[in-house]
């Protein structure tokens, strides 16, 4: 199983000892003999894996994070279509001036789903996995898999997820003028979704969403380590 390939880091499994197999940017590492995963810092922390749409044998498992959090609106304008005329006059906004609604202050808790491996398309696929309301169809036993590629530590997580918030409001149907959200973060885990290697994509499993392989840092790499341990 362990192969001599120079762009892999080895760490070790702090629950049973196994190496750690990642590229050399990665930050989260999957153990395939005891079906633990790990994020590195100062030291490896524990983090939740699931399994999901394994799809057939070409399929790869790609690290993406799932994120449980409170988003808190505070404030959000959107304005008819119509009232796009005022530009250039400032004005400002009393919240009765035409065109221009404020709704949907407060708290509303909700999960975004997004790439941990790196790929400048992070938030676009993020919106994307949002509005597709992104759920497994069911958990796949994990262990002997392989998730190499995770590059996108929790601290990032954090700030991509609330990146995502901003980019599913504005993705949203009405227009939107301004928004003001922050989010908590209730729980972070990974899910190892799988992902089938087309010829310009990497297509999600059951998802009409594919991630252009110019768009992912290490996309060869990442396949082939992947494919390499399913043989
Ligand atoms: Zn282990």
């Amino acid at each position: 199983m362990r192969r001599n390939i120079s762009k892999l880091t080895l760490l070790r499994c702090s629950n049973c000892g196994s190496d750690l197999r990642g590229l050399s940017t990665d930050v989260i590492f999957y153990c395939s003999e005891c079906g633990r995963c790990w994020i590195s810092g100062e030291r490896l922390s524990p983090v939740s894996i699931e399994f999901v749409r394994m799809g057939d044998s070409d399929s790869v498992f790609l690290p993406f994070w799932k994120i449980d959090a409170s988003v808190n609106i505070r404030n959000r304008i959107s304005r008819k279509k119509s009232s796009a005329s005022g530009v250039g006059r400032f004005r400002e906004f009393t919240g009765t001036e035409r065109g221009l609604t404020e709704s949907d202050a407060g708290s509303k808790k909700d999960r975004f789903i997004f790439p941990a491996f790196s790929t400048n398309l992070v938030l676009s696929t993020g919106v994307r996995m949002h509005s597709e309301n992104f759920l497994p169809e069911k958990t796949e036993h994990g262990k002997r898999f392989s998730v190499i590629g995770g590059s996108v530590g929790r601290d990032d997580a954090v700030l991509l997820t609330r990146a995502v918030a901003v980019g599913v409001e504005v993705n949203r149907a009405d227009y939107l003028a301004s928004v003001d959200l922050d989010i908590e973060v209730h729980a972070a885990g990974i899910y190892a979704i799988g992902c089938t290697p087309e010829k310009n994509v990497l297509k999600i499993n059951g998802s009409e969403i594919g991630i252009l392989y110019a768009a992912i840092n290490d996309s060869d790499e990442i396949i082939k380590q992947n494919q390499d341990f399913s043989d």
